[in-house]
């Protein structure tokens, strides 16, 4: 059995920096566990404590039921791919391949073996005599993967290794490696700031902001059921619509009040969160999804919505979907959470005393014509 386990483990670094804050995290035998988050949240650092390229402050790390903390990094069993895939380029990728069995005296047959089906399971076999230099970006990507197969390790760590190839080959790796760690069945962390690659590969994903786990929860329920306005803003593409409202009581339900215009809350909604009582009467944050959008004008658009005046600014036709970015007469959210999602996609700082909010609906192809 191969769980890893962070126990309220933290990194204060010797500056000062508390890079990692008392983080509990079981990861399971065989998981896929993605650690995602905005540059500096500390998901960099949680992994090299687990590779124990960093030495743990507080709390333990486990690797199955032995506590790693004092465990030097080679007796740890594990292997780490990380993003320059660091190959030797002096050496044919058979050697890279073997290198770390050749170190730990594996007999010769062996590695032969062990290297052949990791090349054959990667599709490098016609590549083996090769140098790195001559391979493209995704065999050496390969390669560094299969430097970690043949070790046989009880966990992958894995440090965006797919951040330095081209966007179609990011999707194709991105599935391979998916594919890979099922067959193999060895547990796995993987660090990414890319919010679709975690969505797409994990098992589980772990949200970090500021050396804090936010939400730990498959991708699916991540995306339904956010547990606050960080993680629902930074998980999904268009990014949640994020809206200064109030809610307010509302023959017998709740509505939401958001500059001139009130939106009833659908019942279902308001039956799904008991807690909502205590809100009533307080400022808070509404986030709509963009596909929970839909041009009512449209015939068949659903007559039970609630409705939204907005004025149309843009429309971009996707093919399947049109994204229509539209504005409303309500101010957008400016908490920490969300001025810290705004920065981490490069965009300007919102005006604080901005009346009018951006909405981003994904529209249905049944309104394109409109
Ligand atoms: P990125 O995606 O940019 O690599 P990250 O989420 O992986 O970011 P870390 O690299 O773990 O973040 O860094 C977490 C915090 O710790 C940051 O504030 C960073 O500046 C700080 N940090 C990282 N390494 C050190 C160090 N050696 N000494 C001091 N502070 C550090």
């Amino acid at each position: 059995m191969a769980e890893v386990s962070f126990d309220r483990v933290s990194k204060v670094y010797p500056d000062g920096t508390r890079a990692v804050s008392s983080i509990q995290l079981e990861i399971a035998d065989q998981e896929f566990m993605v650690l995602v988050g905005p540059s500096g949240c500390g998901k960099t650092t949680a992994l090299r404590m687990v590779a124990g390229l960093e030495e743990i402050s507080e709390g333990d790390l486990r690797i199955g039921d032995r506590v790693i903390n004092d465990v030097p990094s080679r007796d740890r069993d594990i292997a780490m791919v990380f993003q320059s895939y660091a190959l030797y380029p002096h050496l044919s990728v058979y050697e890279n391949i073997a290198f770390g069995l050749r170190l730990k005296k594996v007999p010769k047959d062996e590695i032969d073996r062990r290297v052949r089906e990791a090349a054959h399971v990667l599709d490098l076999t016609e590549w083996l005599k090769r140098k790195p230099r001559n391979l493209s970006g995704g065999q050496r990507q390969r390669v560094a993967m299969g430097r970690a197969i043949v070790r046989e390790p009880q966990a992958f760590l894995m440090d965006e290794p797919l951040s330095n190839l081209d966007a179609k080959l990011r999707v194709q790796m991105r599935a391979e490696i998916a594919r890979l760690q099922d067959d193999l069945g060895v547990t796995t962390i993987y660090v990414t700031h890319d919010q679709v690659e975690a969505m797409t590969m994990g098992d589980r994903v772990a949200v970090m902001r500021r050396g804090e786990l936010q939400q730990v929860a498959t991708p699916q329920e991540l995306y339904d059921h956010p547990l606050n306005v960080f993680v629902g803003g930074f998980i999904g593409s268009p990014a949640m619509n994020l809206i200064e409202a109030t809610l307010e009581r509302d023959d017998g339900g709740y509505a939401v009040q958001l500059g001139d215009q009130r939106l009833a809350l659908p019942e279902q909604l308001v039956a799904a969160r008991p807690a909502l009582a205590q809100w009533a009467g307080r400022e808070l944050v509404l986030g709509i999804r963009p596909e929970s959008l839909e041009d009512a004008s449209v015939a068949g658009a659903a007559a039970d919505g609630s409705r939204l005046r907005a004025r149309v600014k843009l429309r971009e036709a996707l093919g399947s979907e049109v994204d229509v970015h539209a504005t409303i007469a309500a101010r957008p959210a400016q908490t920490d959470e969300v001025r810290e999602l705004q920065a981490d996609k490069g965009l300007e700082a919102l005006d604080a005393r901005a009346s009018e909010a951006t909405v981003v609906g994904r529209l249905s192809p049944k309104s394109r014509t409109v």
